[in-house]
């Protein structure tokens, strides 16, 4: 319970400080370590006050994602919610970890992997061969798509269609390496630091399809008139944890709790809450 009672507590102190950081494309890496040192510092601040609780024997598991990414991690109100918060907020406490989040740009993830500024990256992260070259990632824990968004009366059936087109993606996610295929094919990409800037240039004609993964497509479908999703899915992947290439201690420790959380139906029970079956 007071590990709950902390991590709210932790949500709110850090999406005040955070605020500026989402809205911002340019240079978040700035902002993003104010941040990280600030909410450390709290972090320890409130541990002492509270000496002995298993928060503060265990410490501070910092999660580095991109709250532009519903239903997985979005900005609700002040809060950072969604699946991969969830999960990782239950794998935080069976470390006896208090979690911390820090909100960057998608493509800034691995670095601060890498550099050691953030221990675990949680952001509908798509396994890739190339990404395991930087990093390790855990057991997955859940498949995914990359779907493609158009215009209810686009031309555009299917992924053959693509090819001449203007395609939006997210930068640096799978779906701009998929789509960027298409370039080959006389298509112009177009990358958008929030998958629903994408959306966005769509909807203003600038873009003739968005390729994004399928459940903020739905989201964004959901929220806006005239865009459909096509059937067809460009591919299907699977998600898991980034961490630190080599970090076996702690790639371990993570995999044992995912595992239980698998095991007891925990993590069912929150892709549930968020994700309704069809
Ligand atoms: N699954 C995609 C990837 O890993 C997109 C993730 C995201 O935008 N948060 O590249």
């Amino acid at each position: 319970m007071k590990k709950q009672v902390l991590a709210l507590f932790m949500a709110a102190v850090m999406t005040g400080s955070l605020t500026g950081c989402g809205s911002s494309t340019a240079g978040p890496t700035a902002g993003a370590d104010t941040t990280a040192a600030e909410t450390k510092a709290d972090a320890e601040t409130k541990a002492e006050a509270d000496t002995k609780t298993e928060e503060a024997a265990g410490g501070v598991l910092v999660m580095a994602t991109n709250a532009e990414f519903p239903p997985y991690e979005y900005h609700d109100g002040g809060s950072i919610v969604g699946i991969d918060v969830e999960v990782a907020e239950a794998i935080a406490a069976k470390l006896g970890m208090t979690l911390e989040i820090d909100d960057i740009a998608f493509d800034s993830i691995i670095p601060e992997l890498e550099s050691g500024k953030a221990d675990i990256g949680v952001a509908g992260m798509t396994v890739s061969e190339d990404r395991l070259k930087n990093v390790d990632f855990t057991d997955t824990y859940t498949t995914a798509s990359q779907v493609i968004i158009v215009k209810e009366d686009s031309d555009i059936a299917g992924p053959d269609d693509l090819a001449g087109k203007y395609i939006g993606v997210q930068l640096g996610t799978t779906g701009d390496i998929y789509a960027s295929d298409y370039e080959e094919e006389g298509s112009t990409i177009e990358r958008y630091n929030k998958g629903f800037e994408a959306v966005q240039a769509m909807l203003q004609g600038k873009i003739d399809a968005v390729v994004i993964d399928v459940e903020p497509a739905k989201v964004f479908v959901a929220q806006n008139e005239g865009i459909k999703i096509l059937d067809e899915p460009l591919t299907v992947e699977e998600y898991a944890i980034a961490i630190k290439k080599g970090n076996t201690e702690l790639l371990d420790k993570v995999n044992k709790a995912l595992g239980e959380l698998k095991e007891s139906g925990e993590l069912q029970a929150i892709i549930d809450k968020y994700i309704s079956a069809e």
